[in-house]
């Protein structure tokens, strides 16, 4: 028997996330994952801007992003061109080529020095819950524990076993068609290559190999069925109406169009983040982006339920504010593919004008990678975004915004000086800001997403009503033994 304050099921970004800022607020978190290592082969390859802004709230961007390959653009399919994010309401305006695995590592070894416990070849097989607990059976291949904690989250992918078993629907469509990818070497050009039909088969470079992906013609009755590399060689040479060799295959598989989203994100004590709360088309290289947004928002509603300080409905504010945001990203891959098949279609046409137009640029560009994130529409530009990562100076320190989200508690910004008395509320940091003459004063929520802003001549009007409402009027939960630890917060 195993106790814990929250379990999590499954290792990838959102787990791993989740887990890391859960344990920066001092909870007890114990991952579990089926796979007794990280699998040799690597699915994503992109970072998006939302998710460097929202890393760099930690401390985790910038190594990344020395070690990655910067692209000043949206990854999107369906377009004619690349949809430029120079514009784009991001302190990071480009995207970033590194590997998922490696993204993984950084998260993981970050999760680890926080104090997470991992227990990897551990799957979930079941659970129950009660109204103070839910215990859980997990098995290591040889034989099952039991693990009680006070709340489980899902992160185990998009066939969440915990979705399952909570009786979370799963609304949605099936795939309309699937295709095959294999990581293998070949001399097939980079890019597209067009067959005689005018079918294509894609060539990704990748490091050492080569990415390919081509429509699958006739799907297996069984999706998950294995591709052996076979199926892959015949049907490139079926679409290329020549034989091109494929060889020393490292990964084969099959996707398809399927998009889902979870009825809820949260039943009692049980919570879904990432894959296992949504899938979609792959479009727009999101999945990660998604996946790491869900745990950034859930972190620190649980810890803060955990320790017992949380205002009444914050945790149901993660649904809130999630599920909608899943929602989005479903109808914008959706519509991806659709404009991607949609031809000379006269609303096609329409699309790719308003992307080349340079507001409709910048509106795709943010719609796409989920910077348009606004949980509190209306009122002041900042409320309910991601507050930018200005320039500060506190006491005569040069800093910037998002630093002072570092060890992931709420911050009350006082850039007049005239806030103090909120310290027994909320931390106050006093600082001047050569960027932001029309604030007087921002509330952060731990994951930087603005909950108030005073104005000048507003004085803390709506302040009280917000401290309340995100951070609740027992103050934020103690800042857990040794803090951030500093080796975390690079990436090398
Ligand atoms: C071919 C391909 C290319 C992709 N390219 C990109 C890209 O370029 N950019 C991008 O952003 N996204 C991309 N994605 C999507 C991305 O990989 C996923 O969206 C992302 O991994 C989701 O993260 P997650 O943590 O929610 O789930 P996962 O990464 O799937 O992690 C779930 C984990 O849970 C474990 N698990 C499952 N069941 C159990 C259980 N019962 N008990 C314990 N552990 C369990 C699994 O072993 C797994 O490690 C791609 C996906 C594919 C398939």
């Amino acid at each position: 028997m195993l106790e814990t304050d929250v379990l999590v099921a499954g290792a990838g970004p959102a787990g791993l996330l989740l887990a890391a800022e859960l344990a920066l607020a001092g909870v007890r978190t114990t991952i579990v994952e089926r796979h007794p290592s990280r699998p040799p082969y690597c699915r994503g390859f992109t970072l998006n801007s939302r998710s460097l802004d929202l890393l760099a709230r930690r401390g985790l961007a910038e190594g990344l992003i020395a070690e990655g390959h910067r692209v000043p653009h949206a990854p999107v399919t369906g377009l004619p061109g690349p949809l430029p994010l120079t514009d784009a309401a991001t302190d990071h305006p480009f995207s970033l080529g590194i590997p998922q695995t490696r993204v993984e590592e950084v998260l993981e070894r970050w999760a680890a020095d926080l104090g997470v416990e991992i227990l990897r070849g551990h799957e979930l097989r079941s659970f129950t819950q009660s109204p103070e607990s839910v215990s859980s059976v997990v098995h290591n291949g040889q034989f099952g524990r039991t693990v009680s904690a006070r709340f489980l989250v899902g992160c185990d992918g998009g066939r969440s076993t915990v979705r399952k078993q909570a009786g979370i629907g799963f609304p949605g469509v099936d795939a309309r068609w699937y295709a095959l990818l294999g990581d293998v070497e070949c001399e097939l050009p980079y890019g597209v290559s067009t067959g005689p039909d005018g079918r294509t088969v894609f060539a990704i470079p990748r490091p050492g190999y080569v990415r390919i992906v081509v429509h699958e013609d006739d799907p297996p009755a069984d999706k998950y069925a294995p591709v052996p590399l076979e199926r892959l060689q015949a049907q490139v040479d079926a679409v290329l109406g020549q034989h091109v060799e494929l060889r020393e295959p490292r990964w084969l598989t099959r996707f398809g169009d399927a998009a889902r989203l979870a009825a809820h994100y949260r039943e009692g004590r049980v919570l879904l983040a990432g894959d296992a709360a949504h899938i979609h088309p792959p479009a727009g290289a999101i999945g990660v982006n998604v996946a790491l947004d869900d745990a950034f928002n859930l972190g620190w509603k649980l810890a803060a339920t955990v320790h017992g300080t949380a205002p009444e409905g914050l945790l149901d504010t993660y649904h809130a504010e999630r599920h909608a945001a899943g929602a989005r990203i479903l109808a914008n891959t959706q519509a991806q593919v659709a404009l991607e098949e949609a031809g000379d279609a006269p609303w096609a046409d329409l699309m790719r004008r308003i992307a080349a137009h340079p507001a409709g640029n910048r509106a795709l560009a943010e719609i796409i990678t989920g910077l348009d994130a606004c949980y509190e529409p209306g009122g002041h530009p900042w409320l309910g975004r991601l507050a930018p990562d200005v320039p500060l100076v506190v006491s005569s320190t040069e800093t910037h915004l998002a630093a002072l989200l570092h060890p992931g508690r709420p911050v009350l910004l006082d850039l007049t000086g005239s806030f103090a008395a909120w310290s027994a509320a909320v931390e106050v940091v006093t600082a001047s800001s050569p960027s932001t003459s029309d604030i007087d004063a921002v509330l952060l929520r731990p994951d930087g997403h603005v909950a108030w802003v005073g104005t000048p001549g507003s004085g803390d009007d709506g302040l009280a009503e917000a401290v309340h409402r995100w951070i609740g009027d027992a103050g934020p939960p103690a800042l857990p033994l040794g803090g951030v630890p500093e080796s975390s917060l690079s990436a090398g």
